[in-house]
């Protein structure tokens, strides 16, 4: 079975990770196996940041396509290997991220839900334009901020109030 849809109507940040794929999995001489040009799929229909557990659920209710959690573990573990998701861990869950290029992104990352918000910031591409960068040439960049979101926030505020 061949999961590669037409490359032509998927977005810039899956032909570059499809392209990554391809190019690692023939220079080690791996089968191109079908589960993982669909686990691909699922990781770049993701919105937002996901667990395992959901990647796996998309991959079954989406693609039709279930997939076991060892070959799920295995193929993201490779996948952060070569730059196609970023791993995340805040407090005991671990996150999934789809690399997308971005070209220049704060990234707000709250460690207590993982909830991932984006922000601009013309001072931040100013000073990183300005930059003297020793042999490098910097086209893009992905600054990752750590805090508590809003929501989290006001959690928190409410059972400080109830435990008062
Ligand atoms: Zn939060």
């Amino acid at each position: 079975m061949n999961f590669k849809a037409n490359p032509m109507k998927q977005d810039e940040a899956k032909v570059r990770a499809l392209e990554i794929l391809d190019g690692f999995l023939e220079q080690n001489k791996h089968r191109k196996t079908s589960e993982r040009y669909a686990i691909l799929d699922a990781v770049a229909a993701m919105r937002d940041n996901f667990t395992l557990e959901e990647l796996g659920r998309k991959l079954m209710n989406d693609l039709r396509f279930p997939v076991s959690r060892g070959t799920l573990y295995n193929t993201l573990n490779l996948f952060v290997k070569l730059r196609i998701v970023m791993r995340h861990r805040i407090l005991n869950v671990t996150s999934y991220e789809f690399c997308r290029n971005e070209g220049r992104s704060i990234k707000m990352v709250c460690s207590t839900c993982g909830k991932v918000s984006l922000m601009k910031s013309q001072v931040i591409d100013n000073t990183i334009d300005t930059l003297h960068m020793k042999r490098f040439k910097c086209d893009s960049y992905a600054l990752y901020l750590y805090g508590i979101c809003s929501t989290c926030q006001a959690k928190m505020t409410r059972t400080k109030k109830k435990d008062n």
